[in-house]
């Protein structure tokens, strides 16, 4: 990175940082407006892909959140099966390449430009941001993805870390695919202030503290990655003595909301823009605002199911928020009155083996849904720690899954182990011959 983009970089970190707060929302929705036509014009202009698909489009009108109905969505698998060099912009810089990663079938490969990087952190810095959290001091410990190709280690390790060290002198960076006493080991011996982490991990870390496995004691804990149970959420703040926010992104489209201080889920409309194709539930469909690399422009590819709302919260901001993240649809159940079983219903189902039961025994899960009437849930359990036994592991699973499904055939199964290659949820069952779908 030269001098130059180093000043742009500081540059743009300034001006954006607390910008959302300082503007109006009309103002804002024009600052919108103005990077999707940029950005559009860009995808038009740079990248075959996008010149291929809106041909016949008159670009040039695309600049505002009604216009941008004028363009196709796009979905993973049209970015997966292009070829590198048509979602690569032809003015071509140095450009890094970060994967999704893949928990839903094939990782899709995308490219980003350095003060990509830069901008999109900012999403997540305005969240510490509002919760006390100085991100050159406080010292922060992260539990990343850090696999050789995963969108972290892109944007961390290969790209931030090398260029700015010591920018990361109070940061602690740990990898989330380690054993969850290794990592609690090294918070231990580091002390954070923040701990920021998925879903998943954190859980374990409480628990394992909860045992009088670790002794940390950070002011501010952020979960990202998957949906969270409020009486998890409540487990882990207390087992820390901390207040637990959420952020909410992807690696196609960077940091999408924030919880703020009190609670609500801010759209950072400034970076995104999004929709939802149905009325008030449904799929998120995202566009990026910033960025040189590949343009992410009415996504669905996260397949999310979300609710959007609107307020004017008491942090200062006028605007759209996330009422509810269900989660991925390609991960769900159905039931035969059209009711839908996403990621956070089973956020609900399986979090209790972590608060109630306290254990953490359960390593992976695989849910079969095999007709309507038939479910096979596979467990993987760990034998080393046998702190629960298995009788009362499934029968809780069984309990919670027959709180949603009622009286259907249940089989639960302890497997050695479910292959990654495949989604943990998987169904038979074709929603389009169920009565009006409604997600639970
Ligand atoms: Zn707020």
């Amino acid at each position: 990175m030269s001098v130059f983009q180093l000043f742009q970089a500081a540059w743009t970190y300034l001006r954006e940082k607390n910008r959302i707060y300082r503007m109006d929302y009309e103002r804002l929705l024009e600052l919108a407006g103005e990077r999707l036509r940029k950005q559009v014009r860009r995808a038009y202009c740079e990248v075959p892909f996008y010149r291929n698909i809106y041909r016949g489009i008159e670009i040039d009108k695309v600049r505002s959140m009604e216009d941008i109905k004028k363009l196709p969505i796009v979905t993973k698998s049209q970015l997966r099966d292009a070829d590198p060099d048509k979602i690569i912009p032809s003015n071509s810089e140095n450009f890094i390449p970060v994967s999704t990663s893949g928990t839903t079938g094939k990782p899709l490969t995308l490219y980003v430009s350095p003060l990509e990087v830069i901008h999109g952190l900012l999403g997540y810095i305005r969240a510490l941001d509002r919760h006390g959290i100085d991100w050159r001091r406080s010292k922060m410990a992260i539990i990343m993805d850090l696999r050789e190709d995963s969108a972290e280690t892109g944007y961390m390790k290969k790209f931030l870390l090398k260029r700015f060290p010591s920018m990361f002198r109070n940061v602690l960076m740990l990898n989330t695919n380690d054993e969850p006493r290794k990592i609690m080991k090294e918070l231990e011996s580091f002390q954070p202030d923040f701990v920021g982490g998925y879903t998943g991990m954190l859980a374990h870390l409480a628990l394992l503290q909860q045992k009088g496995y670790g002794n940390i004691h950070p002011s501010r804990v952020a979960s990202t990655g998957s949906c969270m149970s409020r009486k998890l959420k409540k487990f882990i703040e207390k087992t820390f003595d901390a207040k637990l926010f959420e952020v909410y992104g992807a690696t196609e489209t960077g940091p999408i909301s924030f919880e703020c201080e009190h609670g609500k889920m801010h759209v950072n409309e400034d970076l995104v823009i999004m929709e939802i194709l149905e009325k008030r539930i449904g799929k998120a469909v995202v566009t990026k605002l910033y960025g040189g690399g590949t343009p992410i422009i009415r996504y669905s590819g996260i397949s999310d199911i979300v609710e959007i709302g609107r307020t004017n919260c008491k942090c200062g901001l006028d605007g759209m928020i996330i009422k509810k993240i269900y989660g991925r649809d390609n991960l769900a159940i159905y039931r035969k009155d059209g009711a839908v079983l996403t990621p956070s219903v089973f956020a609900e189902i399986f979090s209790p083996l972590i608060y109630r039961l306290k254990t953490n025994r359960v390593r992976a899960t695989k849910v079969i849904q095999h007709s309507l009437d038939r479910l096979e849930i596979r467990v993987v359990l760990d034998e080393k720690n046998v702190d629960v036994g298995d009788d009362e592991i499934m029968a809780e699973i069984e309990k919670n899954f027959r709180k949603y499904m009622g009286d259907i055939e249940m089989i639960i199964r302890k497997v050695k182990r479910i292959s990654r290659k495949t989604p943990t949820v998987l169904t038979k069952v074709n929603p389009e011959k169920l009565p009006r779908l409604k997600y639970l």
